[in-house]
């Protein structure tokens, strides 16, 4: 059959359309563990889990491990000890837990005192009836399950957030703007050899945000989405820029449609984009996903985003497809 360049050129386009790139995206056989979470700190986080998964069987107890690694990294500013704090100097914590099989889900946001609030997510989803609990009520519940209170403000987040402070006055004095803040959040999701789906996100949030402001992490459908016959995607950047438009739960549908996973990703970016009327670049959106026949897939708007993914036989960071 003879190709024209025309019909050569929409082949192309369809194959970009069904995620065909050369970046940010991979599979690997449904019958084996993989792991997939957001920056380079996702990656002992990955291991972690995989490790985790070996030993108990459970995907959802890889998940918290995982997790949890991450926010037990003092080094790690965006997440659990270490953390960077809101406007007044209190680290709010956030975060979230969904397990595919049974479309069940737990968060927790503005938890204040509490360095794993995956943990506690988790718990929501298991011993409440509710989905998600906020600032004292949450820290009430952390308590009462017997997890143990302690100060998650380091002194090097203190020193920054005080300079933050400092600049802020001096800022307002020269009527100039101060640089955004840092932000970055895990978002890990993970399938097991059985095609058991589950994923969970925990941040500090937005460095210095206004005291009570919670972004997409612990919103199901935003920070993250689970569903277990088609896959789960997470999020991190701007979260207003994502919760506004259930970025996760997009994705996840865009890939019951027929998308890869990045291809999902990349849709999900053009459409918010095109929305906004802004660049991706200008909207700071990060995203992964995952999918039932065991394909990996990233996309963002960040030159220096990357994920980790790990199975049985290799342990990476990938640079995700960057959306221009
Ligand atoms: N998405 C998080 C938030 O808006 C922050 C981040 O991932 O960078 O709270």
């Amino acid at each position: 059959m003879k190709i024209d360049r025309r019909q050569f050129a929409g082949m192309l386009s369809a194959a970009a359309a069904l995620g065909v790139a050369k970046r940010g995206a991979a599979s690997v056989s449904s019958q084996q563990p993989l792991f997939v979470a957001t920056w380079n700190f996702g990656l002992p986080a990955c291991k972690q889990s995989l490790e985790t998964l070996n030993k108990t069987k459970s995907i959802l107890d890889a998940i918290e491990m995982g997790i949890r690694v991450a926010e037990a990294d003092t080094s790690v500013d965006s997440v659990g000890v270490g953390g960077a704090p809101n406007a007044n100097g209190v680290v709010q914590l956030d975060a979230c837990f969904m397990d595919g099989e049974t479309h069940k889900a737990g968060s927790v946001a503005a938890l204040e005192n509490y360095p794993h609030p995956i943990s506690v997510a988790r718990r929501v989803m298991e011993k409440t009836k509710h989905v998600l609990l906020v600032g004292a009520g949450a820290a009430d519940f952390a308590k009462k399950q017997g997890f143990e209170a302690q100060d998650i403000l380091t002194s090097e987040q203190k020193k920054k957030w005080e300079k933050w402070l400092a600049d802020q006055a001096k800022a307002a004095k020269a009527a100039d703007n101060v640089a955004p803040p840092n932000h970055d959040t895990i978002a890990l999701v993970g399938m097991d050899a059985t095609g058991h789906i589950a994923g969970g996100c925990s941040t500090s949030g937005l460095a210095y945000k206004m005291p009570g402001r919670v972004g997409d992490s612990p919103i199901l459908g935003s920070g993250l989405y689970v569903d277990g016959e088609i896959g789960a995607a997470g999020a991190t950047g701007i979260g207003e820029n994502v919760m506004r438009y259930c970025g996760s739960f997009l994705i996840v549908e865009f890939m019951r449609s027929g998308m890869e996973p990045t291809a999902a990703c990349r849709a999900a970016i053009e459409r918010i984009a095109k929305t906004e009327k802004k660049k991706p670049a200008d909207l700071h959106i990060n995203f992964l996903a995952i999918d039932k026949k065991g394909r990996w897939g990233s996309a963002g708007t960040d030159e220096g985003y990357e994920i980790a993914v790990v199975t049985p036989e290799s342990a990476r960071l990938e640079k995700p497809f960057l959306v221009v």
